[in-house]
């Protein structure tokens, strides 16, 4: 059946090719905005990235092999919010395409050995549940075996609720994990895109050798208001940006979107990563 508009003359652009930058408001063709890797070519605006195609973004072509892609999480709690734990997984899996909120895997990066995790805020917003720890944890083990530094894009609300405790629990079975890269001399660079929060900003997301951060993406451990609530201080503003949080030391550098893999790679090399 042809698209309609709402008043029913003519055929409507079809859903999904147009969207509206949140920052400028400016109208944007889809694929002008993946082309020029989902940042806004007006404000520079750093739009979400959907996993695969950051995987697509960082890798060098062909050279990404996929790993636990078949774990699958469980609803071990029965958990039901506005729905169902088990339905929210199914209509994320349709959704997005992706068996979980990670991908991981080995690559290279401008030709350099890799182990790759990168997240997707699509898949329940990037939470971490038993799975997500379990692979990225995988993902970190394998580094060690094959003695590679370790690349992880971060983006999450943190610690997936619907399955309690055993989402909290990853956050010490991955900072585990980074303890083991660590003494084994392994680098371990950390992106942080928008946003990282949480669970996840309280673990791995905060744990690497370096962690480069994209413009204007929020990130911290709980939201403003409840902080301010807790301490009762005013906080300053804007200070879960990037570029505060570079301010202040918890973000080494801030990278544009289109440098960095470049920056990365320039990174790795410096940690003593070769070709
Ligand atoms: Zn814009």
């Amino acid at each position: 059946m042809p698209d309609k508009t709402a008043s029913g003359r003519g055929p409507a652009v079809p859903s999904g090719l147009m969207v509206k930058c949140p920052t400028c408001g400016e109208t944007l063709y889809s694929k002008q905005l993946e082309e020029n890797l989902f940042v806004c070519p007006h404000c520079d605006h750093h739009g979400k990235v959907p996993g695969r195609k950051r995987v697509n973004q960082l890798a060098d072509e062909g050279s990404f092999v996929e790993y636990d892609d078949e774990l699958r999480s469980v609803d071990p709690l029965g958990f039901v919010d506005r729905k169902p734990y088990a339905k929210r997984l199914e209509a994320a899996v349709k959704k997005t395409g992706e068996g979980e909120a990670v991908i991981c895997g080995l690559g290279e990066l401008d030709g350099l050995p890799v182990s790759l995790a990168v997240m997707d805020f699509m898949f329940i917003g990037g939470s971490m549940g038993s799975v997500v720890g379990e692979k990225i944890t995988r993902a970190m083990e394998r580094a060690l075996a094959k003695k590679r530094a370790m690349v992880m894009v971060c983006t999450s609300g943190g610690a997936r609720m619907q399955e309690g405790i055993l989402s909290l629990m990853q956050m010490a079975k991955t900072s585990a994990a980074c303890a083991r890269l660590r003494e084994a001399g392994l680098p371990y660079l950390v992106v942080l895109t928008d946003p990282t929060t949480a669970g996840v900003m309280a673990s791995y997301a905060q744990l690497g050798d370096v962690h480069v951060a994209e413009p204007g993406a929020l990130m911290g451990f709980t939201g403003a208001r409840v902080i301010e609530q807790t301490i009762k201080q005013k906080l300053p503003p804007g200070f879960q940006s990037s570029e505060f949080q570079l301010e202040h030391g918890f973000v080494d550098l801030i990278c544009h979107r289109h440098q960095l893999k470049a920056t990365l790679a320039r990174l790795l090399r410096l940690l003593g990563v070769e070709d």
